[in-house]
C-alpha cells in the first residue's frame, strides 16, 4: 500500500488514447528506455491530464539511461507549444523507482528551471506477462515540489467515453 503525504493534491490522469500510445512505445523497444513527453493539460489545482504522448528517440539506446535529441526535443515543442504537461520513460531492468540520474533531472527541471511536468516511469522487465496485461500498476508518478520535494503522484487512468 502506497500511502501518499497528505499535503500533495495533485493526481495524473491519463486517458485511454494516451495509455495505448505509451504500453505501444514501450512494448516496440522493450530492452531499452523508451522515453517521450506527455500531452495534454494542467489545471489550476495541480492535476495534470495527459491526453496524448510523443515517442521521442533515446539517443543512448540504453537500457539503464535515456536522453533526448535536443533538435527533436525543441521541435516537438514548437509544434505543441503550450501542451506538453511531463516526461515519461521506461525502465526495463525493473528497476521500480526514480533513479539517481532521475531524481537530478527532475528537481532541476521543476525547481531550477521552474517547468511544472510531471514524470511517469513504467517499469519492467517486459516480459510476456507484461505485453498481456500491460498493468497499469506498472505506471509510477513523480513531481518535485519545490516545498515539499519529490513527490509520488497518484495516478488515474480515464476510461473515455465511447
Ligand atoms: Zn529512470
Amino acid at each position: 500500500m502506497i500511502i501518499y503525504a497528505s499535503f500533495v493534491e495533485g493526481h495524473v490522469f491519463i486517458s485511454d488514447e494516451a495509455q495505448h500510445l505509451l504500453f505501444e512505445d514501450i512494448c516496440q523497444r522493450k530492452h531499452i528506455e523508451a522515453c517521450g513527453v506527455l500531452l495534454g493539460h494542467s489545471d489550476s489545482q495541480g492535476n495534470w491530464y495527459v491526453e496524448r504522448v510523443q515517442p521521442l528517440q533515446n539517443i543512448f539506446d540504453s537500457p539503464v539511461y535515456f536522453e533526448f535529441a535536443p533538435e527533436e526535443l525543441l521541435a516537438v515543442e514548437l509544434e505543441h507549444a503550450g501542451e506538453i504537461v511531463g516526461v515519461y520513460h521506461s525502465h526495463p531492468t525493473g528497476f521500480s523507482v526514480a533513479s539517481a540520474t532521475d531524481r537530478e533531472n527532475m528537481q532541476r527541471v521543476n525547481v531550477e528551471e521552474q517547468i511544472p511536468w510531471v514524470w511517469l516511469i513504467v517499469r519492467g522487465p517486459f516480459d510476456m506477462l507484461w505485453q498481456e496485461q500491460r498493468m497499469p500498476s506498472a505506471v509510477i508518478a513523480y513531481h518535485h515540489y519545490e516545498q515539499w520535494g519529490l513527490q509520488e503522484i497518484p495516478v488515474q487512468f480515464v476510461q473515455s467515453q465511447a
